[in-house]
């Protein structure tokens, strides 16, 4: 690619932006360009916070602050809420990496997203504690800032299907406890769906559970409960494990949320699978010659749901990481067979690793698992709204 040969003849010795986070302070390396400063903007989230998720060849979607901020490679305008925003630079790919320039977060980023602040005499981009990481508030009042009455009443009311990973049998992974007690993912993953629906319904959503007690129920099965209670979301509950083989697995942490495409990386590869195993306790029909994982994903990567869970992934990463502990593992894709047979917009959340004992914790109490259902829920309604302000109304096909 031609800008990446003309960008690496000018990098130079880089400078730094600094990101404060209350005490926290993080240097975020600048490459200097004919263009001006640019950042990786992927690299640098885990500090400045958001989710970017790429939701076309070129365009990339970072929400952030409640912002939701568009960008096309090759092109020196964001959009935000409908509106063009000059950028100094155009984003650009270098080395496999969204490049973005440095007034995006120095100058467009304090503008239109809440929590940040640019000092630029100390050159620090400052967030503001309580945005970062304050619980989120009892959803009733999360958006107090959106008229109540912008819409005509929804004439179908709104479906979400919230599915409690594994169950039964499958008690999916295991991890660390503080007694010598084990934490199972089947028993997480139903109280943080718990949580999600008691939140919803708060809200005025219908919620259709998978399962509420601990039995198994097929992964197929469950995609097909979501089209028969024609559902506008389809959310699939989760908890993470570390593979042994790594450097440090006790120590891996944090949340992602998937939806459904091809696996592109070995993280990627490695949920997938975990996920996938699921399958084997439902006996061998499931596994068809007439029904192969990648046909069916390959259809569905003409799916119109495609974007829209890969929109609603990252509302859901960006509402995670005002209260989650751990750090944000970003939007990503794998093949699971849990959401090929739903046909809506649909993520699968890992909601952080059992393996992790700080993790495992909090996710075993019922703080940690309030705090997630609500995230969850408030992200979803987020969603909703903005699909409804857009015109559609979700449901089934
Ligand atoms: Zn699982």
């Amino acid at each position: 690619m031609w800008g990446a040969c003309i960008l690496a003849a000018w990098l130079v010795q880089p400078a730094n932006l600094v990101v404060r986070d209350g005490d926290l302070t993080t240097p975020i390396p600048l490459l200097e360009t004919q263009r001006g400063p640019m950042l990786r903007l992927e690299e640098s989230l885990q500090a400045i916070g958001g989710a970017l998720v790429r939701v076309g060849g070129d365009r990339y979607r970072w929400v952030v602050g409640g912002a939701d901020i568009e960008l096309t490679l090759g092109i020196a305008v964001a959009r935000v809420r409908g509106k063009s925003e000059p950028l100094t630079a155009a984003p650009t790919v270098f080395d496999g990496k969204l490049l973005a320039p440095l007034a995006l977060v120095t100058e467009l980023l304090p503008r239109v997203a809440l929590g940040y602040r640019y000092d630029a005499r100390s050159g620090e981009l400052r967030r503001a504690v309580l945005a970062a990481k304050a619980p989120v508030p009892p959803p009733r009042t999360a958006e107090p800032t959106r008229p109540p009455l912008v819409r005509p009443r929804q004439p179908v009311p709104r479906v979400v299907v919230v599915d409690a990973g594994h169950g039964g049998p499958d008690r999916g992974m295991t991890g660390p406890l503080t007694g010598g007690r084990r934490l199972y993912e089947k028993d997480i993953t139903l109280g943080v769906a718990g949580e999600v629906r008691a939140a919803l319904e708060r809200l005025g959503v219908k919620v259709v559970m998978t399962r509420t007690k601990d039995t198994l129920i097929a992964l197929a099965d469950r995609g097909r409960m979501a089209n028969e209670a024609k559902a506008s979301v389809f959310l699939s509950i989760h908890v993470n494990a570390a593979n042994p083989r790594w450097q440090n697995p006790g120590g891996a942490r944090g949340f992602e949320t998937y939806f459904l495409s091809e696996a592109k990386t070995d993280d990627e590869r490695r949920v997938e699978q975990i996920e996938n195993e699921a399958v084997k306790y439902e006996g061998e029909q499931e596994i068809d010659a007439n029904d192969p994982l990648l046909f069916i994903l390959n259809d569905m990567k003409q799916n119109e749901f495609l974007r829209e869970s890969g929109d609603l992934a990252a509302d859901v990463q960006a509402s995670l990481g005002r209260v989650h502990p751990g750090p944000n593992r970003g939007v990503k894709q794998a093949g699971f067979r849990v959401l090929v047979r739903a046909f809506m917009p649909s993520v699968l959340i890992e909601v952080g690793f059992g393996s992790n004992r700080a993790e495992s914790a909090w996710m075993a109490s019922p703080e940690g698992q309030r705090a997630l259902g609500n995230s969850i829920a408030t992200a979803t309604v987020a969603y909703l709204d903005r699909l409804e302000r857009k015109g559609a109304t979700g449901g089934g096909p």
